[in-house]
């Protein structure tokens, strides 16, 4: 390992410089951000302002035309299934495989590491009783499952090899608001007992300050602000971030403050 490769205090993620391009037109960048490890960081912003681009390079799913994406201070290499694992993926719409079981579902990786049967059932039992999934629905597929529901077995699933960090695009976007609020006071609380690095993408304000430490704006591929909801309101940095805050806070933003 290289001086410059030392993960001592480095940040869980860190992007330099990044920049990612689509057919010649720059979906993301370049963009640099640091999130420290425990944090929870929501990426917010308009549709189309790269916030699943920026997720997809720290996952490795893309990779940047420039620049670096870190983990741990490490540069993060296409071929680097090791480092992949530590990253757990909730992804828009919960992504399960439609023919598997919850249970099939949530332990995909584990089995594919042929992880013992007695190893998987006992980790399975755990996430279950954390996310508040029902054990006995774990024999259920997809299509039998609530929205809610799918989406705490994608949760189990991006958990199950009990990554330092934790990316989750949307995860609640397609949930009613009664389903949305009780599985963000769940998520929350996850969050908060893991101690977790957490990447979060919404476009949602409220949601993002119900989870997050941090905000970071983005649009047209550039970080506008990065701050407090609070720091958002008194100073924004750009017009822009004046809008997009006020437009929000007209749609009712809850009363609650970050944690
Ligand atoms: P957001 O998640 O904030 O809605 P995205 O990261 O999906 O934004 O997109 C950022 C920009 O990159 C947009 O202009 C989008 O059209 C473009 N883009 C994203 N993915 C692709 C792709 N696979 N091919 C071409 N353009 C893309």
């Amino acid at each position: 390992m290289r001086a410059d490769e030392s993960t001592e205090g480095a940040p869980a993620i860190e992007l330099r410089e990044v920049v990612k391009r689509y057919g010649g037109a720059e979906g993301l960048g370049p963009v640099s951000l640091a999130v420290p490890a425990g944090r929870t960081v929501a990426l917010i912003g308009p549709s189309g302002a790269g916030k699943s681009t920026l997720l997809r390079l720290v996952l490795g799913l893309v990779a940047p035309d420039r620049g670096e994406v870190r983990l741990r201070g490490a540069p993060l290499r296409p071929e680097d299934h090791a480092a992949r694992r530590r990253l757990g993926y909730v992804v828009q719409g919960g992504g399960l495989f439609p023919h598997l079981t919850a249970g099939r579902n949530a332990a995909l990786v584990a089995r594919h590491l042929r992880w013992p049967e007695a190893r998987v059932t006992a980790r399975l039992e755990e996430l279950a009783a954390l996310t508040r999934f029902p054990a006995e629905a774990l024999a259920r597929f997809p299509h039998e499952l609530s929205g809610g529901q799918a989406q705490r077995v994608s949760l189990m699933r991006a958990l199950f090899l009990e990554p330092e960090v934790l990316l989750l695009d949307e995860p609640l976007g397609a949930l009613d608001p009664i389903t949305r609020a009780d599985l963000q006071a769940d998520l929350r609380a996850i969050f908060a007992s893991l101690g977790k690095t957490v990447l979060l993408v919404t476009h949602d304000l409220a949601e993002a300050v119900f989870f997050a430490h941090e905000l970071v704006l983005l649009r047209d591929g550039r970080v506008l602000q990065r701050g407090s909801l609070d720091a958002l309101v008194r100073a924004p940095a750009d017009p822009f971030v004046a809008r997009f805050v006020h437009a929000q806070r007209a749609l009712g933003l809850p009363p609650g403050a970050p944690p």
